[in-house]
């Protein structure tokens, strides 16, 4: 594995700096008050992207993106994620770019046709339906949704939760179980179903820490109820669900990793200004007290170490493929997630009172990465993959 930076083409990384600090940043203030609210200028901004030949970067260039290597994609990501608006406005967000590998990877050429080109195209926004109330998502062997053949199509019954970016969505990829009877792992297969057909029921979206959000920046509760879809709309065999979760979920951690790596980067902008202009005492300011050195230190060696990490990890990824990389995936999720919410803490504390309030940037992404520790996997069940791994290692003569 290469400890080496790589280094994107050209001015690549400069050019995105540069796009976020002049457009995006300055629309910080009114998009931390009402997301949904700014969704039509953001989706104006995304028009000015693809102008400048920055848009969907991350996809493969067969699916209509400009195939970017991983670690590569690292860097840009970084980037994008110092604002909560910039994968978005740049084509290579959370479900879709997910959703999109993954039609990419299994869908026919109808359904690529239908739904991959104009979501790569950013024509049309997605969702990733899987984790239901009831049931434990982080065993999804536990799954309860049922999808049953009849004729050429799919009845789908089913409770669906944190559904992201639901609301607006043009379609879903649902996960239910067509075996019961199969072995565990080929229980389950995948749907693409429209949203507008009838049995797709968009019941509320959750209000996460006391902020129900709307849109794209949204996670919404979905019932399912006698939904027809056709069986020309499964995705991949029957009984495949959990391998192409897999296959889904393996990049998509990796993009988080990238994702949080930027947010910490901001935070870390944001506590060194506050550090420097808040006055403590005549003639002090915060930054003049160890205390806040030593957060502004150990914030460093956070972002510092699990940068590093990410990338070695896309690297193998890249080279390897994620089946190689799986157990350094899961290191990852938790580890950086663990940065993440240390570097947030740590610049919430140093803005006091100011960083409980949706004036600062650190309160937003405090209450929205909380849940890195939650979704695609809790830590806990990374944590017990890897050491299963490792002690298996040891357990081999
Ligand atoms: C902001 C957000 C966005 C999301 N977006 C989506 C989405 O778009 N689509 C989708 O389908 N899902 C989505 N999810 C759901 C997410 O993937 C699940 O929340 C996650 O898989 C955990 O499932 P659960 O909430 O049912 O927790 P549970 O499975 O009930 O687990 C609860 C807690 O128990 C502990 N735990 C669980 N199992 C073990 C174990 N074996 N050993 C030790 N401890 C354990 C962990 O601490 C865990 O946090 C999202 C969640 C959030 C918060």
């Amino acid at each position: 594995m290469s400890a080496e930076v790589p280094s994107p083409g050209g001015d690549l990384i400069a050019r995105i700096r540069d796009f976020i600090d002049r457009e995006l940043i300055p629309l910080e203030t009114e998009f931390l008050r009402s997301p949904p609210a700014l969704e039509p200028r953001l989706n104006a901004l995304r028009d000015k992207v693809k102008q400048a030949g920055l848009w969907a970067l991350a996809l493969p260039k067969a699916a209509g993106g400009q195939g970017l290597p991983l670690t590569e994609f690292a860097l840009v990501s970084e980037q994008l994620g110092r604002t909560p608006t910039g994968h978005y406005v740049f084509g290579v967000q959370a479900p879709d770019i997910g959703n999109a590998e993954l039609l990419h990877l299994a869908g026919t050429a109808e359904q690529k046709q239908r739904y991959l080109q104009p979501l790569v195209a950013g024509k049309i926004r997605s969702c990733f339906a899987m984790t239901e109330p009831h049931t434990a998502g982080a065993n999804p062997l536990l799954l309860a949704a049922r999808a049953v053949r009849d004729g050429d199509h799919y009845v789908i019954n089913g409770h669906k939760w944190f559904c992201s970016s639901a609301e607006g969505a043009a379609f879903a990829i649902v996960m239910a179980v067509t075996d019961p009877d199969a072995p565990p792992h080929q229980r389950a297969s995948m749907f693409i179903a429209p949203t507008d057909a009838a049995g797709w029921t968009f019941v509320r979206n959750i209000p996460v820490m006391g902020e129900a959000c709307g849109g794209y920046f949204a996670h919404a509760e979905i019932k399912l109820e006698d939904l027809r879809v056709p069986a020309s709309m499964r995705l991949g065999a029957e009984g495949a669900g959990f391998l192409l979760a897999q296959e889904r979920l393996g990049p998509g951690r990796i993009h988080h990793c990238m994702r949080w790596l930027g947010i910490c980067a901001r935070a870390q902008e944001e506590l060194c200004k506050r550090a420097l202009t808040r006055e403590i005492a005549p003639g002090k300011r915060l930054a003049d007290t160890q205390i806040v050195q030593t957060w502004i230190a150990e914030n460093a060696a956070d972002i510092a170490c699990s940068r590093a990490l990410v990338l070695q990890v896309a690297g193998r990824a890249e080279t390897q493929g994620f089946k190689a990389a799986r157990e350094d995936v899961s290191i990852i999720k938790f580890q950086v997630a663990g940065s993440l919410q240390r570097v947030l803490d740590r610049t919430l504390q140093a803005h006091g009172a100011l960083g409980m309030t949706d004036d600062a940037y650190v309160a937003f992404a405090f209450r929205h990465e909380r849940a890195a520790r939650i979704y695609d996997g809790p830590d806990e069940v990374h944590k017990l993959s890897v050491a299963r791994q490792i002690l298996k290692r040891y357990r081999q003569p």
